[in-house]
């Protein structure tokens, strides 16, 4: 399917590996293609583009819009596959947002505007060279998305959403 695609849902709880230790949290997201139908045609790898978080009323990065929005946008890079070094047998779907949050945000709904592929899902002999690649991801993210005048749609919902 053609780019932006959109997902969204609620932040759900990953596979506790400890991505936040190596400074690289994700939020996870429920894959479920009866809400995203593209999920299953999509090649593994990793996407960049925008998360629209609603974030509750007591986040500090919470700055509600004058347009009675009450979602903040960042930009954000993820993985959508099995994670081959983590051998998973099911996809996720994770989201490292751009941004430093000084306080976790399960459960809030995001919105997703995927705006392109970086690259395929690779399987790594180290933790190093992982880190170092996803670092890496979100250079090529930030750039791309300099590039790309896509923040104000990833705000959209409802009839909007491509499915
Ligand atoms: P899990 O295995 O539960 O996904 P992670 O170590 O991947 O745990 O941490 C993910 C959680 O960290 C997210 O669900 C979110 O609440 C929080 N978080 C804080 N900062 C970020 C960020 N910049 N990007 C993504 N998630 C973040
Ligand atoms: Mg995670």
């Amino acid at each position: 399917p053609p780019f932006p695609l959109r997902m969204e849902g609620k932040v759900i709880s990953g596979f506790g590996r400890g991505s936040k230790e190596l400074g690289i949290p994700t939020a996870n997201l429920p894959v479920d293609a009866a809400v995203t139908p593209w999920i299953g045609d999509i090649t593994s790898g990793v996407y960049f583009g925008y998360a629209a978080l609603s974030l509750p009323a007591a986040h500090p990065q919470h700055a509600p819009s004058p347009a009675s929005s009450s979602f903040s946008v960042f930009p954000m890079v993820m993985s959508i596959g099995y994670n081959p070094f983590y051998k998973n047998t099911v996809r996720s779907a994770e989201v490292h947002v751009l941004h430093e949050f000084s306080q976790d945000f399960y459960d809030a709904h995001m919105r997703l505007l995927i705006a392109g592929f970086i690259r395929e899902e690779k399987d790594y002999k180290s933790l190093e060279a992982l880190i170092q690649d996803i670092n890496f991801d979100c250079v090529v993210a930030r750039k791309s998305l300099d590039r790309q005048g896509w923040a104000h749609a990833a705000l959209e919902g409802g009839d909007g959403w491509l499915t």
